[in-house]
């Protein structure tokens, strides 16, 4: 993980996070890097605080490599600062058990995974995927950075390193327990800084007839509903199949099949071989790359066109909230976590804001990372007359407005900021 930062041309150490800019092209160190989307600064978005202490910001921007199509942030903070403070726990997020347990369960049938195999799930969380596997009758080992929510899993009877995963836990792994039929990485990829050291730990682990399962995010789905808040700190690899498909090929496996999936706005999960096995390549692989051609993934003048998009919405969006001020009436926000913390930078909402309001207890008596904006529960809003409720968590807009149906009739107003700016 260290390795890289040496291509850097500037560190920058404040208050002890240190950040560091890429010049050349993390996965083919080619330095045609061009700017694709400059959002503001910000401070880490997820580090939402007990007692408000100053919060510096850092730069936050896309980059494209105009070699390989790599979309990735240039400016990357260290790994260790960036999950001291991690505080997502993937089951409070909605609907991700009911998916988890279909993703373990087609696995398993389509790829004749024998019962009882050893299943290793990277960036494990609260142990989600592993429940799913455990279920249907599988060996599982979790690998998770993150103290608390390792420890969650491991008092839940699912098995967790608290650890980055590296080539060491690999062998750790391998000495146990010998090598996994699966290895799963499930919104952990992106995430990761030194994605080809990783990959190849992976290749280690992995037995010669095993398979590796990613899904992450996919941005060009992403993109299409207007949803750049997925674009933060920690976040640092834009994927698409494309890209994937030579950075597996780099640690010798083979992309064998890509299907879209629906979490997180616009998903896909991939399915690696090692190379060296008898190949049968689903057309699912050429068919995304080449829609993704289709799409402009590979110009630069498709995230400037983007960032234009958003800025529009962003203009409509600010004259709406200052009309509603200049009345001295209150905005509540809703939702708290990395993705609202972009959001309120870049669309420069916090002055307009009288509160936050998440479901989520974790968040509940916290301050918003940098404008340290209280978080409440959202029963507070019934404590309330009647205000607008900005739902900065719009991707969850349907779960939000169905379970606040009622404060609709008491007269709340609910503004939906994205994919386009209306009024509820
Ligand atoms: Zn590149």
């Amino acid at each position: 993980m260290k390795k890289h930062f040496q291509n850097q041309r500037k560190v920058t150490s404040f208050q002890t996070l240190q950040y560091r800019y890429d010049q050349n092209c993390r996965l083919c160190g080619s330095e045609r890097i061009s700017s694709a989307l400059k959002l503001q600064d910000t401070p880490l978005e997820d580090q939402f605080l007990k007692v408000p202490t100053f919060q510096p910001t850092f730069p936050l921007e896309l980059a494209l490599c105009e070699n390989c199509g790599y979309l990735h942030l240039p400016y990357i903070i260290s790994p260790e600062a960036s999950y001291s403070d991690y505080m997502y726990v993937s089951g409070v997020t909605v609907g991700l058990r009911n998916h988890y347990d279909a993703y373990a369960e087609e696995i398993v049938t389509n790829y004749n995974i024998p019962k009882g195999s050893l299943i290793v799930d990277l960036g494990s969380n609260d142990g989600s995927m592993l429940a799913s596997f455990k279920r249907i009758g599988m060996q599982v080992q979790g690998v998770e950075p993150a103290t608390a929510t390792a420890k969650l899993a491991n008092d839940n009877g699912l098995q967790t390193i608290n650890d980055f995963f590296t080539d060491n836990v690999a062998t750790q792994i391998i000495q146990e327990y010998g090598m996994a039929q699966v290895v799963t990485a499930n919104y952990v990829y992106a995430n990761i800084d030194d994605v080809i050291s990783f990959t190849k730990a992976v290749v280690k682990l992995l037995s010669p007839s095993g398979i590796f399962v990613v899904e992450t995010g996919y941005h060009p789905e992403q993109m299409n509903i207007n949803m750049f808040d997925y674009i933060y700190h920690e976040h640092f690899s834009y994927f698409t199949v494309e890209v994937l498909k030579n950075l597996f090929s780099k640690c010798s496996l083979e992309l064998i099949r890509a299907t879209k999936t629906t979490p997180k706005g616009g998903s896909i999960q991939l399915v690696c071989q090692p190379s060296e096995k008898q190949k049968t390549v689903a057309d699912s692989v050429e068919k995304l790359i080449s829609d993704e051609y289709r799409l402009g993934m590979r110009n630069i003048e498709t995230y400037h066109h983007f960032g234009k998009k958003i800025q529009n919405i962003k203009n409509n969006l600010l004259d709406f909230l200052k009309n509603i001020k200049s009345k001295g009436e209150k905005i509540i926000g809703f939702g708290a976590s990395h993705s609202t913390t972009t959001l309120m930078y870049h669309f420069e909402l916090a002055p307009y804001l009288d509160f936050l309001v998440d479901d989520n207890q974790l968040k509940h008596g916290t301050f918003s990372p940098g404008h340290h904006i209280p978080v409440h529960p959202s029963s507070r809003l019934y404590e309330e007359n009647p205000a607008h409720v900005l739902v900065l968590a719009w991707q969850h807009q349907k779960t939000i407005l169905e379970k606040h149906s009622s404060l609709i009739k008491k007269g709340f107003k609910f503004i939906l900021p994205l994919p386009e700016f209306r009024i509820v």
